[in-house]
């Protein structure tokens, strides 16, 4: 495998994509390259929504495909909002950066009485060599802290100026933006992959 199709048109990803994948001499293409459309997401679990996305990416370009998946986990929601972290409120014009504030707007209101803040970031990340690949590779992982009551910090993106990591003090938005970049949910999961694409490569090209 040494061209793999990505299915996501986040610039920010396919970087971090493409520094985990590049030392493994494995040359990554952009779906919006290749005309791909972007996938329906209609699943109710990450790693579904993951699934269809990459196996999707594979059919159109014939290549082996990698797509993830991610948001946040609120205990105290049961999990919400889970699969529809990107649109928790209604869907607002003004782009990312007005949806993301009202996301975080509703996630306080819903939590303003509640004691048990503890949530994690939670990312997907499947590999599929063709588009009917009966064993794709997955991995995750989880990164765990708390929802503060009040917005702190300009880093990040999303639900970041919420997201307080408890053994650094700082939330995601006031972390440093590489030091974010090695510990989050995304980072742990992209590790994992480079760890068994790693093993499944042959010895000399390790
Ligand atoms: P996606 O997997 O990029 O579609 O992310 C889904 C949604 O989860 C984003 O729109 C954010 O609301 C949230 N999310 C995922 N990862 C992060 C993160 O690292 N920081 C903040 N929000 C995130």
């Amino acid at each position: 495998m040494n061209k793999i199709v990505i299915a996501s048109n986040n610039v920010g990803k396919l970087n971090e994509i493409a520094a985990i994948l590049g030392p493994l001499d494995i040359e990554i293409v952009a779906q919006s390259t290749l005309g791909v459309p972007e996938a329906e997401e209609p699943h109710a679990t990450f790693v579904e929504n993951a699934l269809a996305k990459a196996r999707q990416a594979s059919r159109y370009s014939e290549l082996p495909a990698l797509a993830d998946d991610s948001g946040i986990c609120v205990d105290a929601l049961a999990g919400a909002p889970g699969v529809h972290s990107a649109r928790f409120a209604d869907a607002v014009a003004g782009g990312r950066d007005a949806q993301d504030e009202r996301n975080n707007r509703k996630l306080l209101e819903l939590l303003a009485a509640e004691q048990n803040r503890k949530a994690h970031y939670y990312c997907v990340i499947v590999l599929v060599r063709s588009a009917f690949d009966p064993q794709p590779i997955i991995c995750d992982a989880e990164w765990h802290g708390e929802i503060v009551r009040e917005p702190r910090g300009s880093g990040g993106f999303g639900y970041d100026p919420l997201f307080l990591v408890p053994e650094l003090g700082k939330t995601g938005a006031e972390l440093a933006p590489a030091h974010k970049n090695r510990i989050s949910h995304r980072a742990q999961a992209l590790a994992a992959l480079a760890a068994r694409l790693r093993l499944a490569q042959p010895q000399s090209r390790r």
